[in-house]
């Protein structure tokens, strides 16, 4: 089913006329509510009647997480507190964390924005769906509940963590959708085999899974344990949280509310805009967001837009999944390598489990790397000769495929650490320098 088909079937041109449209009066009306914004457009010169067609775009200057953390809390909100009726932010792993402004409208976009992306995934209002994202400051667990429900599908809010409770939900209350990240989506399948329950046997059929990156080998892993469509979702706090963008089922990319939010891909040490097919961070803008505009942001998420026809109908442009950040490239020994492209290699065996750990390490000058893998099954460990091949085996294919030398260490089975949201893969190790 296509939720807004009015929108996400519109031809080009008249996509084009509308993002024009909504540009110019965002650009006004940041201009004009938020100093931050005025003052960055006054010190380049550039005013907002400049904006005349959408690749004037690249005029305006950036924004960044930082000016965010440097406007903490409500600096760059364009509207009185009175008008806000809700508010999130980000994990804020570092230092303060950003802080978000809906207005009325703002929920309803937001809402409107989640339900195109699961009906996208197959959801209907006959479904029930069971949220196991966090709810509280983090966008996960409320944008999904808003748009699930704006689609008629039964919520059930669960909320991240304890996991036996939730397939306890699962069972009883016949769950046909999870929303989790992918990582949690796999650790559940586990517990669930633990529990001495087929996870196939369960009703889900479909999965919505987002807040972070899974790769192809992954989904197909995911799909299989659960035996259920693995589809996937992408967004961030400072856009609007999830609802940016997601894949239908023909899963060619994730469809971009394009209307909403207004993607550029740029050379992330240029800075310039790359053409439609090119690998670069995506920028976005959001066209209507009235409680915390953001023109320009940076994402740091390294994709591809496409804008060829996609079966399903929906005319938008499409998102490549993420091939990482740009600041969680890792760079051994002069090679960029993202840690989704160790994953993809890894998930190619089949004696090992889907289970993973990358430490970097540094050697006197060197960077060095090395992969913590579980195996599926502990016997392998009693036989040397084995697992040593084995671990051969797997460096030999990393080596091969992504042109870097990782040592590799396989462990016991449930060894590596489960987490409820984001997994944590890449453990840097590199500030403790020897030499
Ligand atoms: P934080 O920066 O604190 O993690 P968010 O919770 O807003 O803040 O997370 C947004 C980020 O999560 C995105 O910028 C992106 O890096 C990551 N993310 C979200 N969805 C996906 C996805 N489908 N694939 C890869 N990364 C994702
Ligand atoms: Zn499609």
């Amino acid at each position: 089913m296509i939720f807004n088909k009015e929108i996400e079937c519109m031809s080009r041109k008249n996509m084009e006329q509308l993002q024009l449209k909504r540009l110019q009066n965002i650009v006004y009306y940041c201009y004009e509510k938020v100093p931050f914004y005025k003052a960055k457009f006054d010190a380049v010169n550039l005013k907002p009647k400049d904006i005349k067609e959408l690749k004037d775009i690249e005029k305006i200057p950036f924004t960044t997480k930082e000016d965010l953390r440097d406007n903490y809390p409500f600096d760059m909100f364009a509207v009185p507190m009175k008008e806000i009726v809700e508010t999130h932010a980000s994990s804020g792993t570092t230092g303060k964390p950003v802080v978000v402004g809906y207005t009325k409208n703002d929920l309803e976009t937001w809402s409107e924005a989640v339900a195109r992306l699961a009906a996208a995934a197959g959801v209907t209002s006959e479904d029930v769906a069971q949220v196991a994202f966090g709810y509280g400051m983090f966008t996960g667990g409320f944008g999904l509940h808003y748009g699930l429900q704006k689609l008629g599908a039964t919520v059930i809010p669960a909320s991240a963590g304890n996991s036996e409770r939730q397939l306890m939900y699962m069972q009883d209350f016949k769950t046909t959708v999870l929303i989790s990240t992918p990582s949690y989506a796999l650790y559940l399948s586990e517990i669930c085999e633990d529990m001495g329950i087929d996870p196939k046997s369960l009703s889900l059929k479909i999965g919505l899974f987002g807040g972070e990156g899974h790769s192809d080998e992954l989904t197909k892993e995911v799909e299989k344990r659960w035996g259920i469509i693995d589809t996937e979702n992408y967004g961030m706090t400072e856009i609007t949280g999830p609802g940016v963008s997601g894949e239908c089922t023909h899963k060619t990319g994730m469809h971009i509310c394009e209307d909403l939010f207004y993607p550029e891909i740029i050379d992330s040490t240029t800075e310039k805009q790359l053409p439609i097919g090119e690998k670069g961070e995506m920028v976005l803008t959001t066209l209507v967001k009235e409680g915390i505009p953001m023109l320009r942001f940076r994402t740091k998420d390294i994709t591809i837009l496409d804008d060829k026809p996609c079966q399903c109908g929906r005319t938008s442009i499409r998102m490549h999944k993420i091939f990482g950040r740009s600041d969680d490239m890792l760079i051994i020994k002069g090679v960029n390598v993202f840690p989704s492209q160790i994953e993809s290699v890894l998930m190619k065996f089949d004696k090992i489990a889907p289970h993973y750990q990358i430490l970097l390490k540094s050697h006197g000058f060197m960077d060095t790397i090395e992969v913590l893998v579980e195996v599926e099954n502990g016997d392998i460990l009693d036989s040397y000769r084995k697992l040593e091949q084995l671990e051969k085996d797997i460096r030999h294919e990393i080596r091969t495929v992504l042109q870097i030398d990782a040592t590799i260490k396989l462990v016991e089975p449930k060894t590596l650490e489960r987490t409820e949201g984001k997994s944590k893969r890449v453990v840097d190790m590199r500030n403790k320098k020897q030499y």
